[in-house]
């Protein structure tokens, strides 16, 4: 059993798609049974929450970005020349699925009010209309392929935008859904990123969250490996974009790779790996452009240990510092510090050191600063009136780079190499981790020499 997720750069148009169902009968002469989770068209997603947000705050113009997608699908549609038959019903299915995104935005426009969950179940349309598309490409060509919504089986809790999967409800469900489909010789198109609370209402597993579909998938089908294929040759020692030199990382572990999905790699959601990791489950990112590229392998145990594998980049962080001479004398302010930040569920990325050890630090979304330093200057009322505490603030437009590799806190001379590529180019360190990983040495910079940042300490380690 083989579970294959292809992204939406993968099925950007008529063509790619096409290209996808040729990489699928292809794979699929040699992995008979075989399950497919397939992400919406690129942009579509980003398409159906701004609508959301259109429709909430009144703009009429929900209605154009709504036809605007519409007409994407239609034109995909007519460019496939589908048999006259699949043609007409994949045309109904797509009219049907707009009709009922429409609805949805006429409810939110009518409420003035997007809620989490009014915009899972609008972010959620794209997946469903990508898979209807690849099937029918599928039929099409003589496999009998069929589209599976996945909210009738992946169960989900209620955080809407960024559901956790129940894996073994999920694995239940699946089983029951998928395997008389498998039995019968039909190959289930899935669409990624959404699922189902316990009650049915429809969430989303978080942004770039069909990887972790697949995986989810691989582990409820006991398959041997998940291939996620997306647009670049593998896991790469940086993004690309970044750091045109960067090279495919041959084979990665789990934890490396699920520290660099954490620490910014766009190229996986960084739940990705945790459905693997209990079955040893491989994982294969391949591009779907280059198909002859062997790509990147993800296995349970590094190999390699101590050497620096990827730089990786976080942006759009702020820095917060709780700062006061007369903080060492107070108990506590630490926990009540880190229990103020958790109880607005904000999560915090990286907890850091900087010059002295008067103050506390740490790294959250720049979205959440704001009420953070709020929280932070009523929780620490008294102290800030005594002057134990001088001040709480944020600093923004901050990113943290991460170096990632097994065993590179025992690794002598790393983080001098690091320091020293910085320090060349005069790049400021505002911070460092403190006790964070053996796989990882985590930095923060200001977000204008972040990008710089990664290209020197990339050369200095893969120069
Ligand atoms: P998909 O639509 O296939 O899910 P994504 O855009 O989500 O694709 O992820 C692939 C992108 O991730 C690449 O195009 C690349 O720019 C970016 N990326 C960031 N860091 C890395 C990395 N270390 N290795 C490979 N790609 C990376
Ligand atoms: N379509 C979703 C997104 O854009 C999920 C994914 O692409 O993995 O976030
Ligand atoms: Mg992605």
């Amino acid at each position: 059993m083989l579970v294959m997720k292809f992204g939406g750069t993968s099925v950007g148009d008529a063509t790619r798609f096409q290209h996808v169902a040729d990489l699928i009968e292809r794979v699929r002469a040699r992995h008979p049974r075989l399950a497919v989770v397939v992400s919406a068209i690129a942009g579509v997603t980003d398409a159906l929450i701004r609508l959301g947000h259109q429709a909430a705050r009144g703009d009429p113009g929900w209605a154009a970005t709504l036809e605007a997608l519409a007409a994407q699908h239609r034109r995909t549609v007519d460019a496939l020349a589908l048999p006259p038959a699949e043609a007409a019903a994949l045309e109904e299915a797509l009219r049907a699925g707009f009709g009922q995104a429409e609805a949805v935005a006429r409810a939110v426009a009518a409420l003035g009010e997007l809620s989490p969950s009014a915009l899972d179940r609008l972010a959620g349309f794209g997946e469903r209309w990508s898979a209807r598309i690849l099937a029918a490409v599928l039929r099409a060509r003589g496999v009998s392929a069929e589209a599976v919504d996945a909210d009738a089986f992946v169960v989900t809790d209620d955080r809407f935008g960024e559901a956790s999967p129940d894996l073994e409800r999920t694995r239940e469900r699946a089983r029951a859904h998928l395997l008389p489909l498998l039995e019968r010789g039909v190959l289930p198109v899935v669409t990624g990123f959404i699922g189902a609370t316990p009650e049915g209402r429809p969430t989303t597993l978080g942004r770039g969250g069909s990887d972790f579909s697949a995986t989810l998938l691989g582990y409820a089908l006991d398959a041997e490996a998940v291939w996620i294929w997306t647009d670049v040759d593998g896991v790469m020692s940086a993004d690309p974009r970044i750091v045109p030199e960067a090279r495919t990382i041959p084979e990665l572990s789990y934890i490396e790779a699920a520290e660099m999905a954490y620490f910014g790699a766009k190229v996986l959601h960084p739940r990705t790996l945790l459905p693997c990791i209990d079955r040893r489950i491989p994982v294969r990112i391949r591009n779907t452009f280059n198909p002859q590229h062997p790509g990147t392998w993800i296995v349970p145990e590094p190999r390699g240990n101590g050497q620096v594998k990827a730089v990786t980049l976080i942006k759009g962080m702020s820095l917060i510092t709780v700062e006061g001479r007369g903080m060492l004398g107070v108990p506590g302010v630490a926990a009540r510090t880190f229990a103020t930040v958790a109880g607005l569920g904000v999560n915090i990325l990286m907890i850091s050191q900087s010059s002295s050890e008067q103050n506390i630090c740490f790294v959250i979304p720049a979205a959440a600063a704001p009420r953070v330093v709020q929280a932070l200057r009523a929780a620490f009322e008294r102290e800030i009136a005594r002057r134990d505490i001088e001040d709480i603030w944020a600093m923004d437009r901050v990113a943290i780079i991460a170096v990632v590799g097994a065993g590179l806190r025992a690794t002598p001379g790393i983080a001098a190499r690091v320091f020293n590529a910085l320090g060349a180019c005069r790049i400021n360190v505002l911070s460092i981790a403190q006790g964070s990983s053996e796989y990882n040495l985590s930095l923060v910079v200001a977000e204008s020499e972040a990008e710089e940042a990664v290209r020197r300490i990339h050369a200095a380690f893969y120069g």
